[in-house]
């Protein structure tokens, strides 16, 4: 089966594929139609926008399309940046911009005040209009500074307590065992090898 995943984003693509791989699908991405636009993401939650990615692909291409949406709530900011996390520091930030603006309004919160969640909804939409959410979140806490260099977008500053170790400094296999992604994929699987074609 083909399914395209709505996004550009390699970090994404990188960890979707490795998570899915024993699935046995072909997995395009938006990368392999550069005709057709990003999907807008205007929704309120991180569901409406996983809905939002999926359906349009899904519609564009009439492919089973999944999509991913994620970011980052940080406590001692109000749950921001939330849904904004890829823009935080503007319209076209890079992940270091993001990164460095992050410290900036932590200043000096010491580390135990300083805890933050990663989220992600899968949504995986059928051409013919069938619908399946999946979700997974990830706790730690915003380190104060930047360490390791794998992952993408905040894992730098994303430490995990129970590991010692920011998200950047793991091997992918344990960033995709333990992460938002890693767990709201991991329910897909569940669910996909459960259910007959
Ligand atoms: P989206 O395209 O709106 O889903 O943007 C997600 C943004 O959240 C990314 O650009 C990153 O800034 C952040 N994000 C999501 N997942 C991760 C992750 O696994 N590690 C680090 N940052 C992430």
């Amino acid at each position: 089966m083909k399914i395209v995943l709505a996004t550009r984003n390699k970090g994404k693509t990188r960890e979707i594929k490795e998570i899915l791989k024993d699935l046995k699908l072909e997995i395009l991405t938006l990368n392999d139609f550069p005709d057709i636009p990003t999907p807008i993401e205007d929704g309120k939650s991180f569901k409406e926008n996983a809905l939002k990615k999926a359906r349009f692909i899904a519609q564009k291409l009439n492919m089973p399309a999944l999509a991913d949406d994620s970011g980052i709530e940080v406590e001692a900011l109000g749950k921001r940046p939330g849904i904004f996390s890829a823009l935080y520091a503007g319209e076209n930030a890079t992940d270091e911009e993001n990164n460095r603006k992050l410290l900036r309004e932590l200043n000096d919160l010491p580390l135990e005040k300083r805890h933050a969640s990663y989220m992600c909804v899968i949504a995986l939409v059928s051409p013919a209009g069938k619908e399946e959410i999946f979700d997974g979140n990830c706790d730690g806490l915003i380190a104060l500074e930047p360490k390791g260099a794998g992952g993408f977008g905040y894992d730098p500053l994303f430490f995990v307590p129970e590991y010692g170790k920011t998200m950047a400094e793991f091997p992918p296999d344990i960033k995709n065992r333990i992460s938002h992604r890693g767990r709201a994929l991991a329910k897909l699987k569940n669910k996909l090898m459960a259910s007959p074609k």
